[in-house]
């Protein structure tokens, strides 16, 4: 079986043990990953369909581990968020993303990540005000995406902390919209400024008529509620055709740009397509 942080766990097997003490090798390494300097963010751009102008670019995390070499955040962001390593971490992102955004110019928003486990923490508001504040950053160039398991475990709070971050400023996109639980009703109840569909749907609008129903009903949803959509994962030109006659907002994937590291983006003017 497949465990949470893509290992393969065989019960009862003579190489458990082995793989056992490979994961607790790798989560005693992560514990220096910030320290030593191992984690980067590279940013994937973020275009308007409406204007071709580059809106803002995600901040996605990257570790570079001394021994195995380059390590994907779906399998260590898992095994922080266990240890409790995620916090160190998810701080770390948010203090590198705010101060790479302060040299961009002003009409670029910044997006990071929030685990939902970082995001249910005491104290969150307060250490993120601190980090805006320490960089500054302003706020309103800020934008957080959080997932449904983020809001569903805790409704409340994650309703009080939605709030207060919007009263900051800062905005807050739903990800990877589609592939949770009562997804109407998480709209509804909350503030959120920007839909991300998930990337299986694009992968699929092409061939498959469900997969364009979804999106249509997201982008009419969004429409209805008047929040802005961006679809993910776009790799090809047909499907950016598809969101351009289907009225998406916003769009984000290889077609655009790969992840990059800071120094190489393409950052003055956004070149029209
Ligand atoms: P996500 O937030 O849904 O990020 C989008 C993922 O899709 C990224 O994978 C991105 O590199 C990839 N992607 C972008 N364009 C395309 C495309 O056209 N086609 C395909 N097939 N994929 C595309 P990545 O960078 O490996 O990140 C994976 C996940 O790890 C993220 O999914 C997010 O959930 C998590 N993650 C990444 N950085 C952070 C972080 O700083 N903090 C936290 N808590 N989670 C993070
Ligand atoms: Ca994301
Ligand atoms: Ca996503
Ligand atoms: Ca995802």
């Amino acid at each position: 079986t497949k465990s949470s942080i893509g290992l393969t766990v065989c019960f009862f097997e003579p190489d458990m043990d082995e793989s056992a003490r490979a994961r607790r090798q790798l989560a005693s390494d992560l514990r220096h990953a910030v320290p030593s300097g191992e984690l980067r963010l590279l940013y994937q751009p973020q275009r308007s369909l409406k204007t071709g102008e580059i809106s803002g670019y995600e901040a996605l995390l990257r570790w570079h581990h001394p021994k195995r070499g380059l390590i994907s955040p779906t399998e260590f962001i898992p095994l922080a968020e266990e240890t409790g390593d995620i916090f160190a971490i998810g701080d770390w992102v948010l203090q590198e993303a705010c101060a790479e955004a302060r040299h961009w110019p002003e009409t670029l928003k910044v997006a990071v990540n929030l685990s939902p486990v970082q995001f249910l923490q005491d104290g969150l508001i307060e250490r993120f005000r601190a980090i805006l504040l320490q960089t500054g950053l302003s706020p309103n160039r800020l934008e957080l995406e959080v997932t449904e398991s983020a809001i569903i475990t805790d409704k409340l709070r994650a309703l009080h902390y939605l709030r207060q971050f919007k009263a900051m400023g800062v905005s807050v996109a739903i990800d990877d919209f589609g592939t949770g639980h009562s997804s109407l009703d998480t709209l509804h109840a909350f503030p959120f400024d920007k839909i991300k569909i998930d990337k299986s749907f694009l992968l699929r609008a092409e061939t498959s008529h469900q997969a364009l129903a979804i999106i249509r009903t997201v982008l009419s949803l969004g429409r209805s509620l008047s929040i802005p959509v961006l679809a993910e994962g776009v790799e090809t030109q047909g499907q950016l055709q598809v969101l351009e006659s289907e009225g998406c907002d916003e769009a984000q994937g290889y077609y655009f740009g790969r992840p990059a590291a800071a120094p190489s983006l393409d950052l003055p003017d956004a070149v029209n397509f």
